[in-house]
């Protein structure tokens, strides 16, 4: 889907260890309402964009969020949201999104563990756990489709297998799940003891996870498990169906963000993502076109070593 990506701002109301962004992103001007109304109008006269998604920093706290959900409705766009989903714990914040965006639109949220202490370790708020977890319910209730989102890392690989159950446990099985490899950038990187961990390494829970999945499915749950950021190589091919391309990750139509000077701050259009199975092993590989690949920074951190060609 010919997609707009927006950030108004880098400023978020947690400092997760594996955050994509920067800390001094947080100092970046905010772009303003008109800036964002410009780029969504650019948007559609350019690329005919089907949807915009949000994300940050955190969203919701960008003053003008509403003014712009509400624009982006009116232009009879999708909408998508990446959010921690702690404003949403307030059932009057709740009731005013709705007002303006309805419950059609896409939200995904990440909890960093099942464990409540370690996920508030991770996002450096204490309580933010059961925040959320209320903020999520909350949306669902409305009816909002809402996906749970958790990134792999060196942290918290080992538990992976119990998370499943507590996500089959805690959401209704028309909630989504997706596994993420970590962008080792911003944050992230500057952690990477804590975030950063080979694909080889966190591959046997990976796997373990996924047959907890099929077990579930064969006791007739129905949860759509979507695994993205992992090349076809660190995975046994049985697993395979469960991989996705991220298509927006290899090239993205349009994207709009606060840069550190503001004289960059301009939407830009058809750019090469982060994301792809482009190292070097990859030239060689049968299954190129078929792999999701993984982030390129992520590649650069772990080595192209961790990528064995199909031939
Ligand atoms: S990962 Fe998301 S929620 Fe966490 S600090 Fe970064 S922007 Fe905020
Ligand atoms: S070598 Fe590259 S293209 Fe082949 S499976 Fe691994 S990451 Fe994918």
């Amino acid at each position: 889907m010919k997609t707009l990506f927006i950030s108004p701002s880098y400023i978020c109301n947690e400092k997760c260890v594996f955050c994509p962004c920067a800390l001094n992103a947080r100092r970046y001007t905010q772009l303003t309402l008109d800036e964002l109304y410009d780029a969504v109008d650019k948007a559609i006269e350019k690329e005919s964009i089907e949807m915009v998604l949000i994300s940050g920093g955190e969203p919701t706290i960008y003053k003008g969020i509403l003014d712009l959900v509400s624009y982006i409705n009116r232009k009879g766009l999708k909408l998508g949201i990446l959010s921690n989903s702690l404003k949403f714990s307030d059932p009057e914040f709740l009731k005013r999104f709705i007002a303006v965006a309805g419950n059609e639109f896409e939200l995904t949220t990440a909890f960093h563990s099942f464990r409540e202490n370690e996920h508030d370790r991770v996002t450096s708020v204490l309580g933010s756990f059961q925040k959320s977890l209320l903020g999520v319910n909350n949306l669902i209730q409305a009816g909002v489709k809402v996906t749970i989102k958790h990134i792999i890392n060196n942290s918290t690989y080992q538990l992976l297998p119990e998370y499943v159950d507590w996500l089959y446990e805690t959401f209704p099985d028309n909630v989504p799940w997706v596994l993420c490899n970590i962008d080792l950038t911003g944050t992230a990187l500057t952690n990477k003891g804590d975030s950063s961990v080979p694909f080889s390494v966190s591959r046997p829970y990976l796997e373990n996870t996924l047959d907890k999945v099929v077990e579930y499915q064969r006791n007739g749950r129905n949860r759509i498990v979507r695994i993205f950021n992992t090349p076809l190589c660190c995975i046994d091919p049985y697993y395979w169906s469960f991989l996705q391309k991220y298509e927006s990750e290899e090239e993205m139509t349009a994207l709009y963000l606060p840069y550190e000077n503001p004289i960059d701050n301009k939407i830009r259009f058809n750019l090469k993502g982060d994301g792809g199975a482009n190292f070097k092993p990859c030239q060689e590989c049968i299954v190129q076109a078929q792999c999701p690949g993984t982030w390129k920074k992520t590649a650069e951190v772990l080595g192209e070593k961790s990528f064995i060609p199909f031939k």
